[in-house]
């Protein structure tokens, strides 16, 4: 798949047309592993420090739709003015590029279910009608009991869509990759 970076973004946000898909989720669930088992290649740093990069990392896929890498949520050490810049930044991305986002990745760890952060998350989104689903990660961890209680939490909070992953396995790669592709096509 053809993958070009264009940039890390803390302050300014591009200004472009360009159509994009974010992934989104606390730090540690696996977000960078899931683009880089999706692009097949390692673009986004594995294993980092949870919680500090504090940029946006943008790609562009197949020279027409853009991949959103936003900085992970929930990590204790993480000041109280880093969450508020973080807030802060997370704000204005999803105001300014409302129009451009088609759908956003809200990534939940399969073994841990949906964590308070994620709720507010996922009501967060709804309420500004920007369309999404859930991406259950390292599913290769859960066993099908930890998997069934993650997709009934996950109902009951009013989830539409999930889609079951494991970077490990290369898991539910062609179904994300089918939203992205329909994102594209719009
Ligand atoms: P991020 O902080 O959300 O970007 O998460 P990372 O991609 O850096 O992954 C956090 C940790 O989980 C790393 O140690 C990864 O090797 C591990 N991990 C990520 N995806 C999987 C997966 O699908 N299966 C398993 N077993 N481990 C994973």
């Amino acid at each position: 798949m053809k993958v070009e970076f264009l940039g890390s973004y803390v302050k300014d946000l591009p200004q472009d047309n360009i159509k994009e898909v974010v992934f989104v989720g606390r730090s540690n669930v696996g977000k960078s592993s899931l683009i880089n088992m999706l692009v097949g290649k390692p673009i986004a740093k594995v294993g980092k420090e949870p919680g500090r990069t504090r940029a946006i990392n943008v790609f562009l896929l197949e020279d027409y739709i853009k991949l959103v890498d936003v900085p992970g949520y929930g990590f204790a050490k993480v000041s109280k003015e880093e969450r508020e810049s973080w807030k802060e930044l997370m704000e204005r991305y999803f105001t300014e590029r409302k129009n451009n986002i088609k759908c956003v990745f809200v990534l939940i760890d399969s073994k841990v279910g949906p964590t308070e952060l994620d709720r507010l998350m996922i009501e967060w989104l709804r309420h500004k009608g920007i369309n999404h689903l859930a991406v259950l990660t390292k599913s290769d961890k859960a066993d099908q009991r930890e998997l069934s209680k993650s997709l009934k939490e996950l109902k009951r909070i009013g989830v539409q869509k999930v889609i079951i992953t494991s970077a490990k396995e290369g898991r539910g790669k062609k179904e994300l990759l089918k939203v992205i592709m329909e994102a594209k096509a719009e």
